[in-house]
């Protein structure tokens, strides 16, 4: 309640200013229920009572293009507290006088639209950011709000056409917000069997921004639902060169293709160079697999017992332990078998860009609202 007194006192001392101004250039008594009301609201104010205050003040200010800064403020100061149905009621009262100029007119337009983002209520929002796109003074901000408002509508079209707006007013190349649209469009072209699309939008996603990991993990798996293994294979393992981070997210994928293709052998020297320059638990619990099942457990159990001594952790000993000696003594018996219960840690991803971790992988961060720059950590 004292916030909100504290924010009304400006307005308060307009109103005040107003009425004293208006006495002085009139060099007339200023009418008795201009004072009437100025005293009334302050009265509001002092009594904790700032709704009553406020429309006191507001039908105080006439809306002139002496007042209209003041009405704008109080109309920011209420979005920013989160009442945006009042900041809503005053831009839409502003816009509705008559007497306002055109410049003044436009600023409460473009106040109206930020409320109306704020409330979610982005068709609203469109509307008044496409009329204020017309208007020189608004047209780069008005193009960053629409890019922002096509894009939390999933219009992906349209936002690939405003980003490269946005490029030709001079605002620099966004290849990765570029190519990452692109990709949206491809998931939503494969949604409606437009196969010829979704290879176009995904050539564009590459030829934006060659290192998008997204664009290539869509295309292998475009290939693998038309059983194209061998196609899927040669697409993924294209992201090793893109960003080596990403692949043990995709092992799954990988090994299903060498799988199915029947390529044993290259599947087992793929894991073992993989192994041998990553510290990821999936990719070493990966070729331990391997290793099982093409050599013997004895193999792979003194292969592990070997990386355990150079880089003891969790990860490899809960393998180890699957893998252990099953004529052990009891007591050996027992601690294997707690260590098998150890929980398995997914991959996780963080944002590189503010921190935000999550097990999921979201190229659009969810936190500071960028595209591309969430990466797996190591576990
Ligand atoms: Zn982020």
């Amino acid at each position: 309640m004292f916030e909100i007194a504290i924010m009304l006192l400006p307005v308060a001392a307009a109103s005040g200013w107003y009425v004293a101004s208006k006495h002085y250039h009139s060099k007339e008594k200023s009418s008795s229920s201009e004072h009437d009301g100025y005293f009334k609201g302050l009265n509001f104010l002092l009594n904790e009572q700032p709704d009553k205050a406020i429309s006191v003040f507001i039908d105080l200010l006439e809306v002139d293009d002496e007042t209209i800064e003041v009405h704008l403020a109080l109309g920011t100061l209420f979005r920013q507290r989160g009442e945006v149905e009042k900041a809503i009621r005053l831009h839409q009262n502003l816009i509705a006088r008559p007497q306002i100029n055109q410049q003044a007119r436009s600023n409460a337009l473009n106040e109206l639209g930020l409320d109306y983002m704020r409330a979610g209520l982005l068709d609203r929002a469109e509307n008044i950011f496409l009329e204020l796109e017309k208007d020189t003074v608004f047209r780069v901000h008005a193009v960053k709000q629409l890019l922002s408002i096509f894009q939390q509508e999933k219009e992906w079209q349209q936002a690939i056409d405003y980003t490269f707006k946005l490029e030709m007013m001079g605002a620099g190349k966004q290849p990765v917000l570029l190519s990452q649209l692109h990709c949206e469009l491809a998931l939503l072209h494969k949604k409606q069997g437009d196969d010829v699309a979704v290879r176009n939008d995904l050539k564009k996603a590459l030829r934006i921004d060659s290192s998008c990991v997204r664009a290539n993990v869509i295309s292998a798996e475009l290939a693998v639902e038309k059983s194209d293994y061998k196609h899927a294979l040669k697409l993924i393992m294209a992201i090793s060169k893109q960003d080596k981070r990403f692949i043990p997210v995709y092992l799954n994928l990988i090994l299903t293709c060498f799988d199915q293709i029947g390529k044993p052998k290259a599947k087992f020297n793929f894991l073992a160079d993989l192994q041998a320059g990553n510290d990821s638990t999936i990719v070493m619990s990966r070729f331990i697999d391997v290793l099982v099942e093409q050599k013997s457990s004895k193999e792979a159990a003194t292969f592990l017992h070997k990386r355990l001594l150079e880089n003891p952790n969790q990860g490899y000993l809960r393998l180890y332990a699957k893998i252990g000696d099953e004529n052990g003594d009891t007591e050996s018996s027992f601690l294997r078998n707690i260590i098998q219960n150890f929980e398995e840690k997914p991959i996780s991803f963080e944002c590189k860009n503010c921190g935000f971790s999550s097990v999921e992988l979201n190229w659009y961060c969810p936190s500071c609202k960028q595209w591309g720059t969430t990466k797996p950590v190591v576990v």
